[in-house]
C-alpha cells in the first residue's frame, strides 16, 4: 500500500478487495426497480438530484401510463411533468423523456441501443448512465463510477485520477471484465452503508487491513459500528470482527 505499490500489487489488493466487498455486500443490485431497458433508461434518467427510492416511488404509475419510446416521443407534456414531479426537475425530465422516446423512435426502430457507442448518443444519458443500463437491462459489463464509486476507489488508492472516464479506465484494468457491473453495486453498497462521504466507519469496516485511508473515520470499533448504516448493520459489524450497535 506504499506509494511505491507496483501495478501487480495493486491488482492484486485490488481483487482482494472486491472479494470481501463480496461478502460484505451479498445484497447488492440496481435499486432503480425496472422491468425492460426502456425502463431502466427512464428510471436513470430520473435519478439525476433524486434518490432511487424516489424515483421508485413514482415509476410504477409512469410505465403503467407509458409502455413504448413512441408512447414518450408523443405524451402529453402536463401530464408527464405530473407523473414525474416527485423526483425533482420534473420540466427539465419531462423533456428529457419526450426526446428519449423521439430519439429512439427516430433512430433506433424505438429500442433501447446495446452498445455505449448508441446509447451516449441519446439525450441525458452520459457515460455513467450507459453503464447502468448496459450492465443492468443488457448483461454486457460496465462500471458505473457514480460519487460513491470515485470516493471509494480514491480511499483505496486504486487510482489517482479525478475524471470519472479515467478513473473508469483506471479501474478497468485492476478487475475482470465479468465482474464490473456487480463491483459497480458492491462499491455503492459499502459506500452508503459503511464508507460515509464524511465519517467513514473504518472501525468496523472489512476491508480495513486493505485499505490506505484506514483511520480517515473513527478507527475505536464500538463508535464505528454505530457509523454503519442499512438493513445489514448487524452481519457487517460480525464480518468485521466487531459487536453490533
Ligand atoms: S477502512 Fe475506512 S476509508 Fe477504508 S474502506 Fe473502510 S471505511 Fe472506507
Amino acid at each position: 500500500m506504499s506509494t511505491t505499490e507496483t501495478d501487480l500489487a495493486r491488482k492484486r489488493r485490488a481483487r482482494r478487495i472486491a472479494k470481501l466487498l463480496e461478502e460484505a455486500h451479498p445484497d447488492a443490485h440496481c435499486e432503480l426497480d425496472h422491468t425492460n431497458p426502456l425502463e431502466l433508461a427512464v428510471a436513470t434518467i430520473l435519478s439525476a438530484q433524486s434518490t432511487d427510492k424516489g424515483v421508485n416511488e413514482a415509476t410504477p404509475k409512469l410505465f403503467a401510463r407509458y409502455r413504448t419510446a413512441a408512447d414518450y416521443a408523443s405524451a402529453d407534456r402536463a401530464e408527464l411533468e405530473g407523473l414525474v414531479k416527485t423526483t425533482g426537475f420534473f420540466r427539465n425530465k419531462a423533456d428529457a423523456l419526450i426526446k428519449l422516446g423521439q430519439a429512439l423512435v427516430d433512430r433506433f426502430d424505438g429500442e433501447v441501443p446495446r452498445t455505449l457507442d448508441e446509447l451516449v448518443t441519446l439525450p441525458w444519458i452520459g457515460r455513467k448512465t450507459a453503464n447502468v443500463i448496459l450492465g443492468n437491462a443488457f448483461d454486457v459489463p460496465g462500471l458505473t463510477v457514480d460519487t460513491h464509486f470515485q470516493r471509494l476507489v480514491g480511499r483505496w488508492a486504486w487510482t489517482t485520477e479525478k475524471d470519472p472516464v479515467k478513473i473508469e479506465f483506471a479501474v478497468a484494468k485492476l478487475i475482470e471484465k465479468r465482474d464490473w457491473t456487480m463491483l459497480s453495486h458492491r462499491i455503492i453498497f459499502h459506500g452508503r452503508r459503511v464508507c460515509h462521504a464524511r465519517k467513514p466507519a473504518c472501525g468496523a469496516c472489512t476491508l480495513a487491513k486493505l485499505c490506505p485511508s484506514y483511520g480517515t473515520g473513527p478507527t475505536d470499533p464500538v463508535a464505528a459500528a454505530k457509523l454503519l448504516k442499512g438493513p445489514r448493520v448487524a452481519e457487517l459489524a460480525a464480518l468485521a470482527g466487531v459487536p453490533a450497535p
